[in-house]
């Protein structure tokens, strides 16, 4: 690209505003954490953030930006033959049984100390089975008012993989600085395997094709969550949906159309949701309902950090 290019790359950037951007970059989440709903945030339950993340900020972070296609990926690729997910609709009921282990190969976890991703995040957790029945509203509605949502798991991809909001143990944006495998992944202390964003493992071939993306999970409040791509066949983002990262429009929904809420995983932070739009049974927030395993919350053990400078302290909560 020769410098006038730039040129006017940089000005149509400016041009069209905040939201628009001259390279690919994308800006980072930090401190947008709310606590009520607000479009292009997180909702969170928790107050008080103490827990782990990447021990070193990655040199694909900068400048308020971070670069998805210069972030390294654990490595390894370890498959789950055992990983078991199913979906039901009983009465009124959607049952989810899963154990939480992926339908794709994930990286080696821990960290090894010899993969190139332990400078910056020396995971130190093992991918576990956990068990995972969960009973929500087949046909869900919008609740009077949007309720926050926690630390730990919001929903579950179509691959067995539970989905976690955008932030850290520390409250600040994971995608940016944890280092996940190739698939978007990592356990937490639990053991329990996770994204935090929108994971190229998933099979979203509509929205390949330029169509509305592909249902690829739920959330907890009974809501699906489609992948990035809106009826248009661009990318959603911030600025179509509200504030717990939805819209309302028909979608397939059961072998039907049906206009219905639903959210979208997108590249915008906080890349799923902000809050939820339907009632939550918040007994499923820690672990419960059958999700079995230890704390939800936090990222790491608590102990001395390693390297570089992560305090040690109690868990997020
Ligand atoms: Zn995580
Ligand atoms: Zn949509």
């Amino acid at each position: 690209m020769n410098r006038l290019a730039i040129g006017l790359g940089l000005v149509a950037g400016l041009w069209a505003g905040s939201a628009a951007i001259a390279h690919d970059g994308l800006p980072i989440g930090d401190g947008k954490i709310a606590r009520e709903p607000r479009v292009g945030h997180v909702f969170v339950c928790e107050t008080r953030f103490g827990g782990g993340g990447a021990q070193r900020v990655g040199p694909w972070v900068r400048e308020g930006f971070w670069f998805a296609g210069e972030k390294i990926a654990v490595r390894g690729n370890v498959p789950w033959p055992n990983a078991r997910f199913s979906i039901a609709v009983e009465g009124r009921d959607r049952v989810i049984r899963a154990n939480n282990l992926p339908n794709h190969a994930s990286g080696q976890f821990p960290v090894r100390a010899d993969d190139p991703a332990y400078a910056y995040d020396r995971n130190p957790n093992t991918i576990r089975e956990q068990g995972i029945v969960w009973r929500l509203p087949a046909q869900p509605v919008p609740a009077a008012h949007p309720t926050c949502v926690p630390m730990g798991q919001i929903g579950i991809a179509l691959s067995g993989v539970a989905i976690y909001n955008a932030l850290d143990g520390l409250g600040r944006d994971a995608p940016a600085y944890e280092i996940q495998d190739a698939c978007g992944g990592h356990p937490e202390r639990s053991g329990q395997y996770h994204y935090h964003d929108l994971s190229p493992c998933l099979d979203d071939r509509e929205g390949k094709a330029g169509r509305h993306s592909a249902l690829l999970g739920y959330a907890l409040d009974g809501f699906g969550i489609f992948g990035p791509v809106g009826d248009d066949g661009k990318e959603v983002g911030n600025a179509a949906l509200d504030a717990c990262h939805g819209h309302v429009h028909e979608v397939p929904w059961d072998g039907r159309r049906v206009t219905i809420y639903h959210y979208h995983f997108t590249r915008e932070y906080p890349y799923t949701l902000g809050c939820f739009r339907g009632a939550v049974d918040r007994t499923l927030f820690a672990g419960g309902g059958g999700a079995g395993g230890g704390p939800p919350n936090g990222q790491r053990p608590p102990g001395p950090p390693p390297g570089g400078g992560r305090p040690a302290g109690p868990p997020p909560r």
